[in-house]
């Protein structure tokens, strides 16, 4: 029997099709961002209605801003690399909500009833806005999504960047805290959080940040284990108290870790196309949420980011398909929506 060459495994996995049963399913998203997550045309858009042009057509835009395949798999700071052109028109009050705004509506349309997305205000100051008008802009247009898209809730995490340092992490842990959901009756910041490179900033830095994020009343997330080892993992459980990770892929090479993960039902935001981009994942390699639900430690199903990474809250199910049943892809979110930061008191869902 002769048989074809098998072919050359793509980098990053893609579902042939959705299964349209997965539209139906209510679903929880925990780890989106604001930057890596606007439609391509609202930026375009955004970039023409303030005389930028950095390139000539909408469709170069898009390679600016979409992870191309051939960058796919070379590591996160050629991921990070994609996330600088919005920031040349996020730094205004109404583009801040009106992007927002477009994230949630996607997601919407998409099933998603429960999103948080996250952001950095302190890389959304430079043309003069405050991280305080930063943050409460994104609450507008989350605010506005809310009341058009019947049975949406928003939240916001509020990230320090890594490479700012711990210092600036306190100061923005504060700003976060001023405008927690505690002080608002509409959307409001839900939690915080540590990103960008890992290495040379291990979560330990960042201890007193968290302390003040944990006091204010915020719920406690970071990105770790994505481009470190297991010892990132721990870290952010032993020093910072988190209650979720996001990514989290090393923690899968230490059975220790996996026990107390799944023992304190500490929740990885799994974000699988991401990951294999930013050769998180190698591969060809099974993706490390199996892992984790072999283990019982909790997972989100989530985008990290719809633009650069090119896909979507359906899109990120369907991988799961093959493997697992619907009514399992439903349990997850089921299970997920109750490690969400926003309070069950405001849950529409
Ligand atoms: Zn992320």
């Amino acid at each position: 029997m002769s048989q074809a060459a098998p072919a050359k495994q793509p980098i990053v996995p893609r579902p042939e099709s959705i299964p349209p049963e997965l539209k139906a399913i209510a679903k929880v998203e925990l780890h989106q961002h604001v930057d890596g997550s606007i439609p391509v045309s609202v930026t375009w858009g955004l970039m023409q209605q303030h005389g930028l042009a950095p390139v000539a057509t909408e469709a170069e835009m898009r390679r600016l801003l979409v992870l191309q395949r051939e960058e796919e798999g070379t590591g996160l700071l050629k991921y990070l690399d994609k996330f600088h052109y919005p920031l040349w028109v996020t730094q205004f009050w109404d583009n801040i909500a009106d992007v927002a705004y477009s994230i949630a509506k996607e997601a919407y349309e998409e099933g998603v009833r429960i999103l948080e997305i996250r952001y950095a205000p302190i890389i959304h100051v430079y043309a003069g806005l405050t991280p305080r008008q930063a943050i409460v802009s994104l609450l507008e247009g989350l605010n506005r999504a809310e009341n058009d898209f019947e049975g949406l809730t928003c939240g916001v995490i509020v990230i320090a960047m890594r490479h700012m340092g711990p210092h600036i992490a306190k100061i923005v842990a504060r700003q976060a805290i001023a405008e927690s959901q505690m002080l608002h009756s509409r959307v409001g910041v839900v939690g915080f959080d540590i990103a960008g490179a890992e290495r040379g900033n291990p979560p330990k830095l960042f201890k007193q940040a968290f302390d003040i994020a944990r006091r204010g009343g915020l719920g406690l997330t970071a990105h770790a284990g994505e481009d470190m080892g297991p010892e990132a993992v721990w870290q952010a459980v032993d020093e910072l108290g988190v209650q979720r990770i996001g990514h989290g892929c090393s923690a899968i090479r230490d059975k220790d870790l996996l026990r107390r993960l799944a023992r304190d039902q500490v929740l990885i935001e799994v974000c699988q196309t991401s990951n294999y981009q930013t050769a998180a994942v190698k591969p060809g390699e099974r993706h490390p949420v199996y892992t984790f639900l072999e283990h019982g430690v909790p997972v989100a199903i989530c985008t990290d980011n719809t633009t650069v990474s090119d896909t979507s809250q359906l899109n990120e199910n369907a991988l799961l398909a093959p493997h697992l049943s619907t009514a399992e892809i439903a349990g997850i979110h089921d299970r997920a929506r109750a490690h969400s930061f926003i309070p069950s008191d405001r849950r529409r869902l």
